[in-house]
């Protein structure tokens, strides 16, 4: 790798950015009757506005948790999460958070689904039209508007998720393995509607993931995870240029990135290379 890592515990972006979400000495432990586990040992980040930020680690390393936690659903032992310098202590609309699963209403139409945090908010008639009709348009949903969740594909709900959460105009967009239950086909479309989206839209990601691959086609940086406690064990800045066409994912930088990190993972789980497989490194 050349000029493509940054070892740090913290991301060193151009000053000229403004910092979105900041953690600090975060830790978090669990307890089970009577036994501790110590899930986050420590994460020091600064991600900046506007970057997409991919988490990834050895699975139970921490990466849902340490998600939950910047969403506010889950409390941390000590540490500090802020988002454009508000502590976090509890879910708010400036966090849009998305899961595997589509949390959509199965009664709901389309249209119903994405006004629903909208009419919970009290908006006006007209600015939930408006909304709802600006961010179905940019999944590409607006003419599935009157259908139901049931007749949509698994990628076409997770699309009005993701429509529905962004129609909150949330600072920060929070996703856990989004595109986890998809088709490798499906998967790989909804990784280049995101980044189309994620331009669009100006967001700052904290995105997590197992997929190494679509860490390295989504991300600014990819933040590699120690196993549990984890830590943060490598940060790697991603110098591909953008848009990214699917043909990127053959070219020698794209491999090269995505062997690097595959090797920072199965160190974590004592995998070594196969003997005689040469790959690019
Ligand atoms: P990942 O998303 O990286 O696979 P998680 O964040 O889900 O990992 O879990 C990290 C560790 O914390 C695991 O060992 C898991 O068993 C533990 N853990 C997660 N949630 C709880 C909980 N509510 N109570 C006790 N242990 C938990
Ligand atoms: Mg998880």
């Amino acid at each position: 790798m050349k000029n493509s890592k940054v070892v740090a515990r913290s991301i060193p972006i151009g000053a000229n950015k403004e910092t979105t979400i900041k953690i600090e000495g975060l830790r978090k432990t669990f307890s089970r009757k009577n036994e501790e586990v110590e899930a986050i040992k420590g994460i020091d980040l600064d991600i900046k506005e506007g970057d997409f930020v991919s988490i990834v680690g050895p699975s139970g390393c921490g990466k849902s948790t340490f998600l939950h936690i910047v969403g506010g659903f889950i409390d941390k032992t000590s540490g500090k999460v802020t988002v454009r310098d508000k502590e976090v202590d509890k879910p708010g609309p400036d966090r849009g958070m998305m899961f595997q699963e589509s949390a959509l209403f199965p009664w709901k139409k389309v249209y119903g689904n994405v006004a629903w945090g909208l009419e919970v908010q009290g908006y006006s008639k007209k600015d939930i039209k408006d909304r709802v009709e600006h961010y179905l348009s940019l999944v590409g949903l607006w003419d599935f508007r009157n259908h139901l969740p049931s007749e949509l594909s698994g990628g076409m709900r997770q699309r009005v998720s993701l429509a529905k959460v962004l129609a909150f105009n949330p600072d920060v967009l929070l996703m856990d393995e989004p595109f986890g239950a998809l088709d490798a086909q499906t998967r790989e479309k909804m990784q280049s509607e995101l980044q189309r989206i994620w331009s669009e839209s100006k967001k700052s990601v904290l995105f997590v993931t197992h997929d190494i691959d679509e860490a390295v086609f989504l991300s600014d940086y990819v933040v590699v995870l120690t196993k549990r406690p984890s830590t943060v064990k490598e940060i790697i800045k991603i110098q591909l240029p953008r848009p990214r066409g699917i043909e990127i994912r053959k070219s020698y930088e794209f491999v090269d990135y995505r062997n690097h990190i595959w090797d920072l993972l199965h160190a974590e789980e004592n995998v070594k290379s196969i003997e005689g497989i040469s790959y690019a490194k």
